[in-house]
């Protein structure tokens, strides 16, 4: 069930401030809080989607597509394409999302190393 107060809701709502990247109407980027990286975004939705799954079976395909071009665009801006980065989307329990609002992460900047799991 989606929560209308979560903390991207609030930040789509501007009852919280962000350091905005990129937007357009189906997508909002800015910068992650807690950065771990020398670039860190995060790209939203701006509808009320908890998970790519919820997305993917309930958005419209002007969202689903206009949710793409967002991070291809926010890629775009932060000029990220040539030396490449890292998208995440952390999913459910298991995943340890923490917001219950869908969204990627964007990483690069520096080189960010191998990709570490814990088993
Ligand atoms: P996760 O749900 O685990 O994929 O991660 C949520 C991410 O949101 C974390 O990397 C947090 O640092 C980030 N975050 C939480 N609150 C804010 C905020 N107000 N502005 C920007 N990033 C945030």
């Amino acid at each position: 069930m989606y929560d209308n107060d979560n903390i991207f809701a609030k930040v789509l709502k501007e009852e919280i401030p962000c350091k905005k990247v990129a937007e357009g109407n189906y997508f909002l980027s800015f910068y992650d809080i807690n950065p771990k990286a020398n670039t860190h975004v995060l790209v939203i939705p701006t509808g009320p989607y908890l998970n790519l799954h919820d997305f993917a079976q309930n958005a419209s395909q002007a969202e689903q597509i206009g949710f793409w071009q967002g991070v291809d665009e926010t890629l775009e801006t932060l000029k990220l394409k040539e030396n490449g980065y890292r998208l995440i989307m952390n999913t459910g329990i298991n995943g340890r999302q923490e917001v219950q609002h869908l969204h990627i992460h964007i990483l690069g900047g520096n080189d960010i190393g191998p990709m570490v799991v814990k088993r």
